[in-house]
């Protein structure tokens, strides 16, 4: 399989080259991984407000304790909110402090939003939210007080990972929860939604296209590319940021993707 690698999109639609942000390739608590890198989304400066948000979707980041979305409590989100996002004097957002709520809400919408462009350039078809009959754009909730990650219907929400220390790490800093989560969206988009009851094979195979689509979506970044090959020494059976899927604290992680040669018993 070839893979395309250029981290710069150029969309079809403007020719522009899009948005630079900073996002993490992998949690920023994974050795190696702890700076952030700039990437490029196709949406044009011009075409991106203070959120961010653009024609596609949107970031709200609620000031007070927001519960988590169920039926029948779903968006829009109307409440107070902290201040959002902005772009710096050039029209770019790579100019936020690392440290700040609005990098945590640019962080979320860049890696969506470059895992839309990814999946978008596979399947060579704008993805159609399958929401898309009662909400234009896609609420992405950056942090709520959960320790979970969920996508629903018109919305994303993000809580955070509490390891054993104080530390609480935001999932929406975590690229393989945020492409995970997307590619439940592009399952929903592209195959619909079941009626009645759905199986429980339904839901494995939601898990699964999910974790592949994020581990795709991963493949998408020259950097881990090359720590991968140097660190796996080409065999990628040996556990690594590839396969270790949602890395958390310490040498945990929400699933691996292949079974490491220490578990054949050999
Ligand atoms: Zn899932």
């Amino acid at each position: 399989m070839s893979i395309h690698l250029d981290q710069r999109t150029i969309s079809p639609k403007t020719g522009s080259l899009g948005t630079r942000f900073l996002i993490y390739p992998q949690v920023p608590h994974l050795a190696g991984y702890e700076k952030p890198e700039t990437i490029w989304i196709s949406t044009p400066p011009n075409e991106i407000q203070a959120g961010p948000a653009d024609q596609r979707m949107y970031v709200v980041d609620p000031l007070f304790e927001k519960p988590v979305y169920e039926y029948p409590y779903q968006p829009p989100f109307v409440g107070e909110r902290f201040p959002p996002a902005e772009a710096g004097p050039d029209g770019h957002f790579d100019h936020l402090d690392p440290g700040s709520r609005q990098f945590v809400c640019a962080h979320v919408f860049a890696s969506l939003r470059r895992v839309l462009d990814i999946w978008e350039s596979y399947l060579g078809h704008d993805i159609v939210w399958h929401f898309a009959q009662t909400y234009e754009r896609l609420e992405i909730i950056p942090q709520v007080n959960w320790n979970n990650a969920q996508s629903g219907y018109g919305y994303m929400e993000f809580g955070t990972e509490r390891g054993n220390s104080e530390d609480v790490f935001p999932y929406a800093l975590n690229f393989d929860v945020i492409a995970h989560e997307f590619g439940h969206a592009i399952i929903f988009a592209e195959m619909g939604t079941p009626n009645g009851m759905a199986s429980r094979e339904y839901f494995g195979y939601h898990e699964s296209v999910s974790d592949l689509i994020a581990l795709i979506s991963l493949l998408h970044f020259d950097s881990v590319l090359d720590r991968l090959l140097q660190s796996t020494q080409g065999n990628l059976l040996t556990m690594n940021e590839l396969n270790r899927i949602a890395e958390l604290a310490g040498d945990k992680q929400i699933r691996t993707a292949s079974k490491p040669e220490n578990e054949h018993g050999q």
